[in-house]
């Protein structure tokens, strides 16, 4: 497609945007606005914008797709200044943001002077930021979910995905609420009880140094999320508020109701208990073939192209390195990366760290 892009953010997900619609797109010229320099003279000099204006009037002027891509707040707030903008008739406007309610509603008046706002989410992610780590793989098979307004027309829809194609991401298409909703089940909620239990853990190695320790490996597993950007989550929790409050309910029902088993010492119900978590998880996707507890796993940033796997395995046998599990991720976000493999010690995962780092250039993050 012809046109002019302009991306406001040109951190990971804006600079990754913006090579995923040049390469889809190579006749397009995109245009960058970033409040940092260092992102915008980096982002020129790595080819991902053609070229860059200090303010935004003078990017979506002559835009025929905006795409933000900065942190929700101020998501909000450029939404609010692009409604007074004299824009063209046609053009199109997303964003990326990891909440979708508010941002959309933020939108209304743009949508009511006409114009298509289609809300975004590329659900993929990494702990860098900056346009330094932008990639043009980092969509890849993951779920983008867009959350078009009621008055917006399909064919407004099927325009963005054609300018977003480059992405090859598998997009969805939900209501705004729906979006908070899942999100909030599947990835805000457990972002929350993630920091919670590295809290208390942190709370109990006052105590006794030796929790630290043995946090290491299952426990750092599964709080592996903790570790996101602090910011961006205050964010993420302020603006999905109403959902969160529910869910953060439901879930101290959930622990009153386990704590009355504990206390009552209901053997049979902490049993069913127990066991419903299991059947439900067993049965997710991702991990249809049988959950092997990931320890000591190694994520693996790859491009998706036959043979990729075997070519990473063909170098491990190389050297002698066993690996206990292997498996594709397909939601990526807040995930380093898409393939993960699993290995028996954390010094086989280190070896096999230092050797695909020789054979490829794939980032490797030891997470
Ligand atoms: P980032 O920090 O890498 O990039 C954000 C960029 O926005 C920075 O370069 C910053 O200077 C710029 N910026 C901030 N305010 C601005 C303003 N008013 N005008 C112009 N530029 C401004 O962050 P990111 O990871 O690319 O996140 C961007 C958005 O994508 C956020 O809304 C986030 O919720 C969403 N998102 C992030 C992830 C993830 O895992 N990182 C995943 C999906 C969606």
């Amino acid at each position: 497609m012809k046109g002019k892009v302009f991306v406001i953010g040109l951190g990971l997900i804006g600079g990754s945007l913006a090579m995923a619609v040049r390469h889809a797109h190579p006749e397009a010229v995109i245009v960058g606005a970033d409040l940092s320099e260092k992102n915008v003279q980096l982002s020129t000099l790595l080819g991902i914008i053609d070229e860059s204006v200090s303010s935004l009037e003078a990017g979506a002027r002559e835009a025929d797709l905006i795409l933000l891509a900065v942190p929700v707040n101020e998501t909000v707030k450029i939404l609010a200044q692009l409604a007074d903008m004299d824009l063209k008739n046609d053009v199109l406007i997303s964003d990326a943001g990891s909440t979708k309610d508010t941002v959309v509603k933020a939108a209304k008046p743009l949508i009511d002077k006409g114009v298509a706002f289609i809300g975004g989410h590329p659900m993929a992610g990494s702990h860098k930021s900056g346009a330094a780590a932008a990639k043009l793989h980092l969509f890849e098979h993951a779920f983008y979910l867009l959350t078009p307004g009621d008055s917006i027309e399909e064919e407004k829809v099927e325009q963005l995905k054609r300018w977003l194609q480059g992405t090859r991401a598998n997009f969805l298409v939900v209501s705004p609420a729906t979006h908070d909703k899942l999100t909030g089940v599947i990835s805000h909620f457990p972002h929350i009880v993630a920091s919670g239990l590295v809290k208390q853990a942190e709370h109990y190695s006052k105590e006794n140094k030796l929790i630290s320790r043995l946090a290491a490996g299952g426990f750092r597993d599964i709080t592996r999320i903790a570790s996101s950007s602090p910011e961006m989550w205050r964010d993420i929790l302020l603006h999905n508020r109403d959902v969160l409050l529910e869910l953060m309910n439901d879930w101290l029902n959930e622990m009153e109701h386990i704590k009355g088993l504990v206390a009552s010492e209901d053997s049979e119900e902490i049993l069913r208990f127990f066991t419903d978590a299991k059947i439900f998880r067993d049965d997710l996707p991702t991990h249809a073939k049988g959950a092997i507890p990931a320890f000591y796993d190694l994520y693996i940033d790859i491009p998706d192209y036959a043979g990729i796997i075997s070519e990473i395995t063909g170098y491990l046998a190389q050297e002698g390195i066993s690996i206990t599990n292997i498996r594709i991720i397909e939601t990526r976000e807040e995930i380093y990366g898409v393939l993960v493999i699993s290995f028996q010690t954390d010094v086989d995962r280190i070896k096999a760290a230092e050797c695909i780092s020789r054979h490829t250039d794939y980032e490797t993050i030891l997470a």
